[in-house]
């Protein structure tokens, strides 16, 4: 990978940046006493004894003995404070309808759902399963469930009815909040009769409560089925929120499925609003009453979660919330949507901004994007070479970067530069937050310096992390404590690397590093040169056993627009940018050139599917995949 020096932010950000140096001194200091300090970001109905109770780990108690209420600190406290009027979420329905909350109205609409849902009779501890697109209701329903206590499971919407069945059986959820369909790249899709599919034979679902949006047919349970307008509708806009235990499990949420079957990580209210709230401050830069900020994730994984709601609305942020796909009714859809609002922190995931590329600069470039300030990616790394397309065209060549690193585990932003104290790397995620202690290390535990690679680990808890995998503590352990039990660290599952700057990139998952003849190569690193051919638009690189080496390289790439396959001269010439990029051992064996790579519902690429493919074996669990008939184009061209 080629370094490039770093960007220094400007003398005019740096002025107003809400971070400066003495942040990340105050941590180290006493880091206990900083998290204290972020705690009071919340209003707590009892104050906290204990910062940190530990005695029990790796099950940690954070702020021990507060009492606070989700909900209140994300809605009812910034009316009581006088910004009743200010909108919270600017919502943008697929076809074109839109919808302004301020924060009276969320607070009317959790109240109303909330004394709905009481109703149904539900009550503190209850799960809830929601399984909704990005309709304002599934964010009004979350921090209805956090008002009363409830502990919710958002499913993905796009997810099959047996991956929506196995959720709500391993959570034993009681109520499912839904709508009767869904609108995607303009057709309406219908939603409620996947959940009629799913609880089926479900024994602990009692209700199903659907909002109305696409007016899809639907069949009718009398007694178990409820619609939202009839019952949330006219339940009264009054409920007073109750305080609960800092440690009151706050929502399930499963991971993406990329290593295996999913997990459903545990997540407590006190520790987890507290990092949210801190980092969502930092990291973007927010400044409540001033910006617009827009996160495109889904609140189907945990950016959804930790950056749509509990975060930006525990700060008071004004935001976007957009339903549909970046290309309905064209590719200008992001664009339009930047230009109306007027958004200026803008947090997306590199698959994102690699489409962009692959349709074009013209396209935003025929757009005033000058209200954006910072820009933000997650998900997986970002390539050198998407991560300056993005700050060239989409931030001018002037918006810094925030690369965050983090987990649906971690529950909150854990490495990221913050914008205005470190100049931008691209690539790189640089540097743990204050507060937060990473280090890389190899198989014995044993730290490494700059230049190393080996594992990341987190060497001390921290507020928003995991308090479980629900109903399977061993897993638990086993999955995340158990590699380097006689140290006491937390082992991510991702393979990192210190430049000889220290700054820190994250190669992918530890599964992603490949051993090539005894050389460790990153799955990124090589896809990363791939990408810088000017012909390829993405590319997904799998280690496949290999007799000699070990493992061999084996790539599948996806060609740009226009881009003429030319067969043996086109892979030769891929194979020698490879060379030339990282070096003649990363080469890859095999190329293949395919139509599309098979990714998760959150973009992610399969690396293990393609693994499978690679080795001719039979597929894997396939459950999380957008779209398992990609298979087919890629057995179609499969390498031999
Ligand atoms: P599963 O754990 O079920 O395999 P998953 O790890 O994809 O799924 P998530 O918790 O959504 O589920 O994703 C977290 C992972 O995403 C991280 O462990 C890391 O591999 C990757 N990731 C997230 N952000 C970044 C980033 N900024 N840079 C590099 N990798 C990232
Ligand atoms: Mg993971």
């Amino acid at each position: 990978m080629t370094e490039t020096p770093p960007f220094s932010p400007s003398d005019d950000f740096v002025a107003q940046a809400n971070a400066g140096a003495e942040l990340y001194a105050a941590a180290k200091d006493d880091r206990l006493a900083f998290w204290a300090e972020q705690a009071k970001r919340l209003h707590w109905h009892t104050p906290f004894q204990q910062v940190l109770d530990w005695s029990d780990a790796p099950v940690a108690k954070w702020f021990v003995g507060g009492e606070l209420n989700v909900a209140y600190n994300c809605v009812d406290r910034h009316v009581a404070e006088g910004r009743g009027d200010q909108v919270a979420i600017h919502w943008e329905g697929e076809p074109g309808d839109s919808r302004d909350l301020t924060y009276s109205d969320l607070l009317a609409e959790v109240s109303r759902a909330a004394n709905t849902f009481t109703e149904l009779g539900l009550v503190s501890g209850d799960r809830v399963a929601i399984y909704m697109p990005m309709v304002p209701e599934a964010i009004v329903s979350m921090l209805a469930c956090a008002r009363l206590g409830l502990t919710h499971s958002v499913v993905f919407a796009g997810f099959s009815s047996s991956a929506l069945r196995s959720r709500i059986d391993d959570a034993g959820a009681k109520l499912i909040v839904t709508t009767d369909g869904q609108w995607r790249r303009g057709s309406a899709a219908p939603l409620k009769e996947s959940v009629d599919e799913a609880v089926k034979g479900a024994t602990s679902i009692e209700h199903v409560l659907v909002v109305k949006r696409t007016d899809n047919d639907v069949q009718w349970t009398e007694g178990r089925d409820h619609w939202w307008h009839d019952t949330v509708g006219s339940a009264s806009p009054e409920h007073e929120a109750q305080a609960f235990d800092s440690e009151h499990p706050l929502f399930i949420l499963y991971t993406s499925g990329t290593t295996g079957t999913p997990k459903g990580i545990i997540h407590t209210a006190g520790g987890y609003l507290t990092q949210t709230a801190y980092t969502h401050h930092y990291v973007f830069d927010h400044k409540r009453g001033k910006d617009v900020y827009w996160c495109t994730a889904d609140i189907g994984w945990v950016t959804g979660h930790s950056y749509i709601v509990y975060g930006p609305l525990a700060n008071g942020a004004s935001q976007v919330v957009y339903e549909g796909t970046p290309n309905s009714p064209d590719e200008h859809r992001h664009w339009n949507i930047v230009e109306k609002y007027g958004v200026t922190i803008y947090y997306t995931a590199p698959t994102l901004v690699r489409t962009f590329m692959k349709w074009g600069r013209q396209i935003p470039d025929a757009h005033d994007l000058s209200s954006i300030r910072v820009l933000g990616s997650v998900g997986e790394p970002i390539n050198p070479e998407a991560w300056r397309w993005f700050r060239d065209v989409i931030g001018a060549g002037s918006a810094p970067i925030v690369d965050t690193w983090w987990q649906t585990e971690t529950g909150a932003i854990m490495v990221s530069p913050l914008p205005g104290v470190i100049a931008t790397k691209p690539g790189s995620a640089q540097t743990p937050l204050p507060g937060i202690s990473a280090a890389i290390v190899d198989d014995n535990g044993k730290k490494l310096g700059p230049g190393g690679t080996g594992y990341l680990v987190l060497e001390e808890p921290w507020p928003s992390m995991l308090r479980g995998i629900w109903g399977d503590m061993e897993r638990y352990k086993d999955t995340y404590w158990s590699r380097y039990a006689n140290e006491g660290w937390y082992f991510a599952g991702d393979g990192a690397r210190f430049d000889d700057d220290g700054d820190l990139w994250v190669l992918g998952r530890v599964d992603d590093v490949m051993n090539i003849s005894g050389h460790r190569i990153s799955t990124a690193e090589v896809e990363s040169a791939l990408v810088s051919h000017p012909g390829v638009a993405e590319a997904a690189v799998v280690g496949a056993a290999d007799e000699t080496t070990g493992q061999g390289i084996v790539a599948f790439v996806i060609l740009r627009g226009g881009v003429e396959n030319t067969g043996d001269a086109l892979i030769a010439e891929l194979k020698a940018q490879v060379s030339k990029e990282i070096s003649p051992i990363a080469k890859p064996r095999q190329i293949t050139v395919v139509p599309e790579l098979p990714k998760t519902r959150s973009g992610k690429i399969m690396r293990r599917l393609l693994r499978d493919v690679a080795e001719g074996r039979d597929l894997g669990d396939t459950s999380t995949l957008v779209d398992p008939a990609v298979f087919d184009a890629i057995s179609a061209v499969r390498p031999r």
